[in-house]
């Protein structure tokens, strides 16, 4: 999780909302808490994103869905992760308390003025989980879209990679996030083998000797 502006106070928080472990709801006796899910994404405080990693069997990529703290003005999906000052972002810093902070907000560790903050999140770990939870994940975002998700995201993609083809052709400025991933989106459109998020796990799996 890369950092776009200057590390001064909130200076992430106002770039971009931060990024939930699916793990934080997951409870080990009731599984996973999607109720609770569904209620962050109705009252306006979270959002699902998606994006394509690479790296399974060779440089096939997939997608990963996840959950983030949301961003203003944009709605309950947000595919190409437009970015924009968090909705829990106040003058006093974080409305949330630590332990309902996202993962990926709560493990940067600040270092100087002028950053790069140091993640201490494990990004192995949180691909891993968003593969093992991308069922659960995929028919929530089913229920907005009214779309099989593997078909609504590929299309998604082609279409956000036009949209920023577009705006780099009219010379237009792309956002902190749309310049993230304006490489991924062009090279993955354009060359690479795609997976699905299953073989993608049994990929892992397989790798790790289970
Ligand atoms: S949830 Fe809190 S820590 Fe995370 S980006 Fe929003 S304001 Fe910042």
């Amino acid at each position: 999780m890369k950092l776009c502006a200057p590390n001064v106070r909130g200076a992430c928080c106002k770039t971009v909302g931060c990024i939930y472990s699916i793990r934080q709801f997951y409870d080990k006796r009731t599984g996973l808490e999607v109720e609770k899910i569904k209620e962050l994404l109705k009252q306006g405080n979270a959002l699902i994103s998606c994006q394509p990693t690479t790296g399974f069997c060779g440089d096939a990529w997939t997608f990963i869905l996840y959950l983030k703290a949301r961003d203003e003005g944009i709605d309950v999906i947000d595919i190409l992760g437009k970015g924009g000052p968090c909705v829990n972002l106040l003058d006093s810093g974080c409305k949330l308390e630590e332990e309902q902070r996202p993962l990926f907000g709560r493990s940067v560790k600040p270092t100087k003025i002028g950053g790069p903050c140091e993640q201490t999140a494990d990004a192995e770990s949180f691909v891993y989980d968003c593969l093992l939870f991308h069922d659960r994940l995929a028919r929530i975002l089913e229920e907005y879209t009214g779309i099989e998700t593997e078909t609504y995201l590929l299309d998604r993609l082609k279409e956000d990679s036009e949209y920023l083809k577009k705006k780099i052709k009219n010379k237009e400025t792309l956002t902190c996030m749309e310049k993230e991933k304006y490489d991924w989106y062009i090279n993955i459109v354009n060359d690479k083998p795609y997976v699905d998020s299953k073989f993608a796990l049994d990929w892992i799996n397989s790798c790790m000797g289970f």
